[in-house]
């Protein structure tokens, strides 16, 4: 099947270049779900890249009856970052106009402080499809209200290019967000609090337990608001898990592609589509189910005095 390829215009250059987003899309014959998978929202963190190169050359090989849905994929999501070097070194972790983290840009237009009572009200006898849908129009609703005066560029570029890559994913069902780690790591992944029943299919022997966030990251900021709407629900009395979920995969380390790691990124993501039945493989079972380990019992340890680490 073809792919639909399109390009969003990030920002003109000075030269007159555009600078943009290069999406692929592939539109399944029926469903409605969609799925949006980005890599490289970190400029060094590249294997990402490896991994959707290979997925839209399997999903090239389907027939579109073999895709429940749309799929989006955004392989290079931040050109600003990954064009970011200093020699061969990629820096591309922050925002060269403020400093800032590139996935602690994004926020929550529905948080805890939001007033959802009337909602509740007017949806509690609802189905939960009727319920997701009517909620998808109030976040789309709230994010055009939030970003109403950046037309006129009255935000940083920062801003800009966050609402550009939010208003792509907000609509989804599944959001994939793929990282290194900046140095060295095994491959894991962040799991959510309500989500952990479909942890496994990713076929990671780890994730992290997201027990405690604070709602800047890409992940956060799209499943945030439908987290804290269950959450409400359930003082209602009413336990609702909706069709929506977001992940961040952390797959080997930076500047480098490990090829294991994009296999295993590759297995996962086509292992975790099937059982979510936007693709139609068989659904492989892990041996041994994906160790979860609370985010608040993560220990950083810090080197007490400079100097140098050696193997021994
Ligand atoms: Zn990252």
């Amino acid at each position: 099947m073809d792919v639909e390829n399109k390009l969003i215009d990030l920002q003109t250059l000075a030269s007159g270049d555009i600078l943009q987003l290069q999406t692929y899309r592939f539109q399944g014959h029926k469903g409605t779900k969609k799925i949006y998978i980005q890599a490289n929202l970190h400029g060094a963190e590249i294997i990402g890249n490896a991994v959707i190169y290979e997925l839209i050359r399997y999903f090239s090989t389907l027939k579109s009856r073999d895709i429940e849905g749309e799929i989006l994929l955004i392989p290079f999501c931040n050109p600003t970052a990954v064009n970011q070097r200093n020699l061969f070194f990629s820096t591309g972790r922050y925002s060269p106009y403020d400093g800032n983290n590139w996935n602690r840009l994004f926020g929550n237009y529905i948080n805890e402080h939001s007033n959802l009572d009337s909602f509740i009200q007017k949806n509690i006898n609802l189905t939960r499809e009727e319920i997701q849908d009517n909620y998808y129009e109030k976040i789309i609703h709230k994010f055009q209200q939030k970003i109403s005066y950046s037309q006129s560029r009255g935000i940083s570029f920062s801003e800009h290019y966050r609402n550009q890559l939010h208003l792509l994913s907000l609509n989804a069902n599944y959001v994939i967000d793929i990282h290194s780690s900046s140095v060295n790591s095994i491959d894991y992944l962040y799991c959510f609090d309500r989500r952990q029943k479909t942890v496994d299919y990713f076929l990671l022997d780890y994730a992290i337990l997201m027990d405690q966030y604070d709602g800047y990251a890409f992940d956060e900021a799209f499943l945030n608001p439908w987290l804290f709407l269950e959450k409400k629900f359930l003082q209602t009395g009413r336990n609702i898990t909706f069709d929506v979920e977001s992940w961040t995969l952390e797959l080997g380390s930076g500047m480098q592609i490990n090829e294991e790691s994009v296999t295993k990124g590759v297995q996962g993501i086509l292992n975790y589509l099937s059982a979510k039945k936007v693709l139609n493989l068989e659904v492989r079972l892990p041996k041994n189910k994906t160790k979860l380990i609370p985010k608040n019992t993560l220990k950083s340890y810090y080197a007490s005095q400079g100097g140098i680490i050696r193997n021994r």
